[in-house]
């Protein structure tokens, strides 16, 4: 493994820093440090969780200026984006501890016993939730807060009663390391111990490889792409003893336009749209990556979408991203584009942007029978794009989506009049997606008590689970059925020993 590695300013590549990567030993120390300190933690009352919860969102509110400007020096992100950013997860923070407090975690549901033979009878039982132990926690580029050392993941796994060891992301490492300090702080200043919350660091694979392999290490958080989601999800399943992946992956979250609403508001969903694709430069999970259009279901269904492309063409032309959050990424957004073009895309927006500039936006067309056939064109380009994929017929637009696959989006524009052609379309959204939307653009997620951010392959590894929202909490926590009990062990409610 390397022994440094650099932060870079996102803006100029120049290097800000070289940071040491943590050792075989570190992370060996770190998630011994993480599983000594579940027994206190698993132990704790909702109280407890609560009251170190909101010291660090309170903390974070405190360091909000260097964290922010050291923030946007590594990301390109920008202060306002940034500070909202931090708000949010301040919010995540402060809503999981009262999640705790209201004893969330420890809800259990009794089942008194039956008389009778079984099947029918039956013995008492109670069926309680327990933390899985200690979760390694992968963070994001594209969310140095939200889906960083303090972002959704920690704070659902604190509020569970599971120590975290972060694997730092290599794109915002000294940001990472000063949101650690804040929390090492705060742990000193509570009694907790310090192995209660663990970072390791690195500017190789291996670091997160071995995080993962490591055996007391009980559950994985994962926020980030599809290929490396994928290849730790393997190693979590190749273990000695495999444990959960909780994988929150890539997407190209499709746009559904029926026609008629194109026709009567296209202008202004063009210039919707248009801020949507390029919203932190394209850099979000929920990024519209595929706009579908119907070339059916009113007369002049295919001169309305033909207006529609050159309207978003031309609210997309006047966007002007930042700078990509790594060199790396914007190679790969340039390849994706040109992937694009070799797979018999047609570009209706393609600016190429002078040496060192931020990427332009790219708008780019393909029928429905190319984009389910090349698999370029289904793969998430990950910047300020979008593909448009014109389908003949909702038939074909449902084929398109099942060849889609899965995604953590599918908005549907036009949906308010139910018909069997508007049922159908829900019915395919809701079959590959989790999150369905019928008006506005799919960036930007709602941290609240339905949110799903999940989906089916490759938008995460676990369709079940969701990373955002109240619903977080529970995948880091495991049923266990108590049958029979004794009094005193009922008396807990549900509190882990
Ligand atoms: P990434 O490159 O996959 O990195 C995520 C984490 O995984 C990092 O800690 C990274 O660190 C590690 N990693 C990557 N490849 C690995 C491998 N082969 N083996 C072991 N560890 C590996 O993703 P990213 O660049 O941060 O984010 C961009 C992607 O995340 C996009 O695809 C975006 O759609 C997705 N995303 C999804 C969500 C969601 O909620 N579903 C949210 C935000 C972003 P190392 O490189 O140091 O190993």
């Amino acid at each position: 493994m390397s022994t440094h590695f650099s932060s870079y300013n996102a803006r100029t590549g120049e290097v800000l820093g070289t940071l040491t990567a943590s050792t075989a030993a570190d992370i060996d120390a770190a998630a011994n440090a993480a599983a000594a300190a579940f027994p206190l933690w698993q132990a704790s009352s909702g109280a407890q969780r609560a009251t170190l919860l909101r010291a660090l969102a309170a903390g974070l509110e405190t360091g909000r200026e260097a964290l922010v400007a050291l923030a946007d020096q590594e990301t390109a992100l920008g202060p306002v984006r940034l500070n909202g950013e931090l708000d949010r997860t301040a919010f995540q923070l402060r809503r999981f501890a009262d999640i705790a407090e209201r004893g969330v975690p420890f809800d259990y549901l009794d089942d008194p016993a039956v008389a009778g033979a079984p099947p029918a009878g039956h013995p008492a039982m109670q069926r309680w939730s327990v933390p899985l132990g200690p979760v390694a926690m992968y963070a994001a580029s594209n969310f140095p807060f939200a889906f960083s050392v303090l972002g959704g993941d920690t704070a659902a796994a604190l509020a569970a009663g599971c120590p975290v060891v972060i694997k730092g992301h290599p794109g915002h490492p000294q940001l990472t390391r000063q949101t650690w300090a804040l929390i090492q702080q705060v742990l000193t200043a509570q009694n907790l111990p310090a192995g209660l919350v663990g970072l390791v660091q690195g500017a190789s694979n291996d670091v997160g490889v071995q995080l993962v392999r490591h055996p007391a290490i009980a559950a994985a958080a994962f926020t980030g792409s599809t290929r490396g989601g994928a290849a730790l999800a393997a190693e979590a399943a190749a273990r000695p003893r495999p444990i959960p992946f909780f994988g929150e992956l890539g997407s190209i979250n499709p746009v559904i336009a029926l026609p008629a609403e194109l026709k009567a508001k296209g202008a202004e969903l063009a210039t919707t749209l248009a801020g949507s694709i390029t919203l932190g430069c394209g850099q979000f999970c929920t990024n519209p990556g595929v706009i579908v259009l119907l070339d059916a279901g009113l007369a002049d269904a295919q001169a309305v979408n033909d207006a529609f492309v050159q309207q978003l063409g031309q609210a997309l032309a006047g966007q002007n991203p930042h700078a990509m959050l790594t060199h790396g990424m914007r190679k790969n957004f340039d390849a994706g584009v040109a992937h694009w073009g070799e797979a018999g895309a047609t570009f209706v927006v393609h600016e190429v942007s002078a040496s060192g500039q931020p990427p332009r936006p790219v708008l780019a067309q393909v029928s429905a029978e190319a984009f389910m056939t090349k698999l370029a064109l289904r793969e998430e380009v990950f910047g300020p794009s979008s593909l448009v994929v014109r389908a003949a017929s909702v038939a074909q637009a449902l084929q398109l989506l099942q060849a889609v696959g899965g995604s953590l989006t599918v908005t549907v524009w036009g949906a308010q009049a139910e018909s069997a052609d508007v049922q159908a379309l829900v019915r395919g959204a809701m079959a590959i997606a989790g999150r369905v939307l019928f008006a506005g653009v799919p960036t930007g997620v709602a941290v609240t008590a339905a949110q799903q951010h999940g989906g089916p392959w490759p938008s995460s590894t676990r369709p079940e689970s969701t990373s955002v929202g109240d619903a977080a909490l529970v995948r880091f926590l495991r049923p266990v059925s108590l049958q029979d009990a004794p009094a005193w062990l009922l008396a807990r409610q549900g509190r882990p020993l």
